[in-house]
């Protein structure tokens, strides 16, 4: 499987994306800058087939709508109740404070899954695990000996806690069971951010 880091321009955050170097598909994990994305899509020759988020904070969601947009929103987004009630509220995505109202297009297809479930889906598997803490729709991605970890555990940095929907001995605890996950297994952390801010 390949995964391509996409570093966004808002707090640093990252999108991936994923396929498989046989096929023509491809998803897509969190969402920020859509230009890069396209133009990846678009090299690669391969269509986007599902959209998975971490959580729903602004940094990681803000560009969804217009990249749906762009490929007539054919392609769905894979998301927990949770997950939606955040894309749908600005406070609780935190995009008002980013002066960019976020909230889900009408349009856009979604796909509401257990935050703790196994998915399938362009010839990947995707194990969900559920991670609370740094906010309450957090979920990490285990795919293969990748494990995408959004906001909840972020090697080079301690998980943020200070958020009004975070919990913090659920963050400290996730954190913790994540680090040791990936440690005993050799898995390749790919975080949510890709230097010190979030
Ligand atoms: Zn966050």
């Amino acid at each position: 499987m390949k995964v391509v880091t996409i570093r966004n321009s808002v707090l640093q955050s990252c999108s991936f994306l994923l396929y498989k170097e046989e096929k023509h598909d491809a998803i897509l994990i969190d969402c920020g800058d859509v230009q890069p994305i396209l133009d990846e899509l678009n090299n690669r020759g391969l269509r986007l087939v599902g959209i998975f988020i971490t959580h729903c904070h602004y940094d990681h969601v803000y560009g969804l709508n217009n990249l749906l947009r762009s490929i007539n929103f054919q392609c769905k987004v894979y998301v927990t109740e949770i997950c939606m009630i955040g894309l749908k509220d600005i406070r609780v995505n935190l995009s008002k404070y980013h002066k960019d109202p976020f909230v889900l297009d009408e349009d856009v297809q979604t796909i509401l899954i257990a935050s703790n479930c196994l998915q399938r889906i362009a010839g990947i598997e995707i194990n969900c695990i559920p991670t609370p803490g740094h906010d309450s729709s957090c979920i990490c991605y285990l795919i293969e000996k990748c494990l995408f970890t959004g906001d909840s555990y972020i090697p080079h940095l301690p998980v943020f806690t200070k958020w009004k929907r975070s919990n913090k001995n659920q963050a400290l605890k996730n954190e913790e069971k994540l680090r040791i996950m990936s440690q005993q297994n050799g898995y390749i952390v790919y975080s949510g951010h890709w230097t010190k801010v979030r």
